[in-house]
Formats: C-alpha cells, structure tokens, sequence
C-alpha cells in the first residue's frame, strides 16, 4: 500500500492523479519502480518504448520465461490502483520469492507497461504489443493534442524509438501472461469475494448509427406528420438497453447522443448516437449486432425516418488459458477464497499476448466497482490475499513445469 500511495504520488496535475503516457509524472514511476524491482533481486531495464522490465532469472539457461504486467499510465483524475495495484503486486510476490531464496524452472520478467489507458495517443496498448511482438511501427508518428509526436515524446522519454524492431523480437519461448487488476465492476464484492479469476476478456464493437427524419418549427407541425429523429432514436436507444438486457453477460451501451441543428422549438431532423456492445463471445456478440441491426431498422420504418448504421471497431475477446486459470483458480482456493470465473468488461493489457502466450488474470475485489475516479478503492486485505495467491500460482506452476 505504500508503493501504491507512492505512485499515486507521482502525477503531472498537483491535484489528484493524472499520469499520462511518456509524461513527466510517468518517467518519476518508471524510476521508483526500477528501484524496487532492484530491491527485489530482478533486473530491470526500460525498453524503447518506456515499458520499465524487471528479469528474474529462472533456473537453467533455457528456461522459459512468464511474463506478470499491468500498466502504470493513468487516465486523467484517476484514482490509485487501476493498473499499478498489478504492477506492485507482482514485484511483491518475486520479492518475496527472492528473500526466501526461490528461484523456478522458469524466468520471471515483471512488466510495468506505460500505454494502456489511451488517453495521450489515439491508438493503445503499445507496450504490451511490443513485449508480444506486434507493435506497430506506423503508430510513432501519431501525435498527441499538442502536436508532439510518439517519437518526440520518447526521446524527451529517454528512450530510442530506433530500437524498436530488436525490443519487439524475442525469440524466448513464452510460458504465459499474468496480469493482477482490479475488477472494475460490482460483481466480486457482491458475492463477497476478495480474488476472482478472469475466463475471457470481452470482445467489443463499436457503432455509430445515423438518423435522418424531417425538421420543423416545433409550433407549427401536427403530431401526427412529424418523422422527428430524436424521438426514432430514442426509441433505438431503449432498444439496445432492451436487446442487452435479455442476455447473460451481454452489455450494450448508447453513451452519446448529437442533435446537429437541435434547438427548443424545432423538430429534430437528424440524430447520431453511438453503440458500444461488449461479449465474452464473439459469435453472441455478432448475433446482437444483427439483432439489433434488425430492431433499429424496424423503428425507422415504423418512423418513416432513414437509418445508416456502421460498426468500425471490432476487437475480438480474448479466452483466458484453461491451464493457467485452472492454477490460479487452485492458488484462490488454498487462499480460502471460493475460485469465481468471471469475464473483464473492459480491455487490458493481457489481450495484447492473445496470440502470443496463453493468458491468465486475477480480479481484486474494489469498492462499488468504481474505477478511473479519485474514489477508486481496493483493501489491504484483498491486496494481501491477491498477492498470497500469485506466490502460490508460482509455485503450483513450477511444480507443473
Ligand atoms: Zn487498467
């Protein structure tokens, strides 16, 4: 907790966190955790892209490596755990192993990634993609809304852009990913739970839809000729709350609305809203989207008013290992703690190593669910178990290995 309060400490607005990819407040975290993956018997170094690495050597010279990170970039106003409680927790848990003089058939590399959340450069997840192999080179030239460029923002960093291509190739043999996060959601302190064990992370689409009816002096037009926008659009919108609804662990959100040209006393002609529809399943997802692309196309012409959907983003979900999980589902359970599976409705780092590694992450209860706020809270206790349940998870992995 005191690791975590020093990193909360480290923000470039004097007032809360906000710790931005490649910023001032980040390079500060990035050196405060090389110290302590260094007191903690790793190695670390900080590779092109600003990620800070800390190696444990593995018995043997060929031993396989595990890969344990989260991320330490911050959205603006964040609060103290999201992402760096991963980050801490795991140079505990190898600190711990180092002091007790334990080392595994495989290499341990804990990973602080510094672009996770997206809130400096348009894309995200550069670090980790870099670590998996599939960073993409294109993205240096992106720049932030002052202008500055990746490439810029790295040498003022510290680090060569130009090393890129040698970081991003490893030919090491990869045992896995873990990653440690709080949950982000309500359902672990529902069921009273401290730790959970991730299954999938959800894959999204993301639409925009476009409605086009007839505008008009909001006096002067009888109710019963209007195709006003707005209220098709509404109608839409209770659609897709509607179609999520009916289903298990499908989520569906209309986050934002416009009104071009919408006043008080005036019709609505035209109305864009967005849809974000999240699954741990990509065919259940697809198969929401054509419902809903069905729904909201029979509103219209009920309506008399035209529709143009497009859904651009698309991220498949990413399938937690079933070995791995199994393990950690195991080390939860030695901990007292009844192993719950549940899927991350949000993205993290994790999906970025989908087709490198297999992947595993354990849920840390936190306070409400809330995340990305000052409010964001997560016990000593539940910080305490979760780290007792990595150290196990290694263990129980060596011995399998
Ligand atoms: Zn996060």
């Amino acid at each position: 907790m005191r690791r975590l309060k020093a990193l909360a400490e480290c923000s470039d607005e004097p007032n809360g966190i906000t710790r931005p990819y490649l910023g001032p407040a980040h390079r500060k975290a990035v050196d405060l955790i090389g110290t302590w993956m260094t007191d903690g018997g790793m190695s670390p170094r900080i590779d092109a892209i600003g990620n800070v690495i800390g190696r444990y050597t593995g018995i043997g010279r060929d031993a396989p490596l595990l890969l344990i990170g989260s991320h330490i970039d911050s959205v603006p106003n964040a609060g103290m755990f999201d992402g760096t409680l991963g980050v801490v927790t795991a140079i505990e848990a190898v600190s711990h192993c180092h002091a007790a003089g334990k080392r595994f058939p495989f290499a341990i590399e804990v990973a602080a990634f510094g672009d996770e959340e997206g809130s400096r450069y348009p894309s995200t997840l550069g670090g980790s993609r870099l670590l998996a192999g599939i960073f993409d080179d294109a993205i240096l030239d992106e720049a932030d809304a002052r202008g500055m460029t990746r490439r810029a923002s790295l040498a003022a960093f510290g680090c060569d852009p130009k090393s890129v291509a040698a970081d991003g190739h490893r030919s090491e043999r990869m045992l896995g990913y873990i990653e440690v996060h709080i949950e982000q959601g309500p359902v672990l302190e529902s069921k009273g739970l401290a730790v959970g064990v991730v299954s999938s992370i959800n894959g999204a689409s993301r639409g925009m839809v476009e409605v086009r009816g007839e505008g008009g002096h909001a006096g002067t037009i009888p109710m019963r000729w209007r195709q006003d926008a707005l209220c098709a659009a509404a109608e839409m919108i209770l659609a897709v709350e509607r179609r999520a609804q009916a289903e298990e662990d499908l989520v569906a959100t209309v986050g934002h609305i416009e009104v071009p040209g919408g006043a008080v006393n005036s019709v609505s002609g035209l109305a864009r809203f967005t849809i974000d529809v999240r699954s741990p399943s990509d065919h259940r997802r697809q198969a929401a989207i054509e419902d809903l692309t069905g729904e909201l196309q029979a509103v219209a012409a009920r309506r008399r008013v035209a529709i143009a959907m497009s859904f651009g983003y698309q991220a498949p979900a990413t399938p937690c290992d079933a070995r791995l999980s199994n393990l950690l589902a195991d080390a939860v359970r030695s901990q007292g703690v009844s192993p719950m599976r549940l899927p991350s409705g949000a993205g993290h780092d994790a999906m970025s190593f989908r087709d490198r590694a297999p992947i595993a992450m354990l849920f840390v209860r936190c306070r409400g669910g809330v995340s990305h706020s000052p409010l964001e809270f997560a016990s000593v206790a539940d910080i305490d178990t979760a780290a007792r349940t990595l150290i196990d998870f290694l263990e129980r992995l060596a011995a399998t290995t």
